[in-house]
């Protein structure tokens, strides 16, 4: 499990360049957290956009109106998720500016 994890560290330091930010993003338990919520709503924004689809074609347009309303506030939800991905990657960037200012 660490044997895999540690070439997939390797491959994205060596995209990332010599800032090193990429491999304390991997091993932050907060970013993991997000990135997994951010995940598993976009999964269910996809469902339920499938659905919504399909009670469209079906000409369902009660479902479809509380399919699109359930559809814009996860499709909120994931914007707001983002958004706390960038602040919390940027707090990153904050800190190691700190520790390399004091190293
Ligand atoms: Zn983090």
């Amino acid at each position: 499990m660490s044997k895999i994890k540690d070439v997939d560290r390797n491959k994205v330091i060596k995209k990332s360049g010599s800032t090193g930010r990429s491999k304390m993003i991997e091993e932050c338990a907060e970013c993991r957290r997000l990135s997994e919520s951010y995940e598993s709503v976009t999964m269910a924004w996809f469902r339920i956009q499938g659905n919504l689809r399909i009670a469209e074609c079906g000409h369902d347009e009660n479902s479809a109106q509380i399919l699109s309303i359930e559809l814009n506030l996860i499709g909120d939800q994931r914007g707001a998720l983002r958004q706390a991905i960038e602040s919390h990657r940027s707090s990153h960037t904050q800190q190691l500016a700190y520790s390399a200012a004091r190293a």
